[in-house]
């Protein structure tokens, strides 16, 4: 075996995720190696380092969909402060309060100077 073939290919198994599977597929590469004419080896190995990474996204497992964040549904004059689209709610008692139509945040008392009486057209 070649020791540029042999080098290629332990880079090419390095980028795999530890464990069994890495040494399995290093293994592997060195089991074919062996079976190749010298002078197919390098080819070979390039090939493997060449797919190295393609084969490290196929054996990492992909995080789960729940797990994954979203960006906050919140819209963006909610989250900064600036408007809310407030609509007069009232609790089981009859007490009214605001709830934003956009955000759902609540809110007791009068609204904060300056809210139009209307809506925002982009609000
Ligand atoms: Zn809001």
């Amino acid at each position: 075996m070649t020791p540029t073939a042999r080098v290629l290919v332990g880079a090419a198994t390095a980028t795999l995720p530890s464990g069994a599977g890495r040494e399995r597929y290093h293994l592997e590469h060195l089991a074919e190696l062996h079976a190749l004419p010298r002078g197919d080896q390098v080819r070979y190995a390039l090939g493997a380092l060449a797919t190295s990474w393609a084969l490290r996204r196929a054996l990492t497992p992909e995080a789960e969909m729940s797990t994954i964040p979203t960006p906050s549904a919140v819209p963006l004059l909610c989250r900064l402060r600036l408007h809310h689209h407030w609509r007069t709610e009232h609790n089981e008692a009859g007490e009214a309060y605001r709830r934003c139509t956009r955000c759902g945040k609540d809110a007791t008392g009068d609204p904060p100077r300056g809210t139009p009486k209307h809506p925002l057209p982009y609000g």
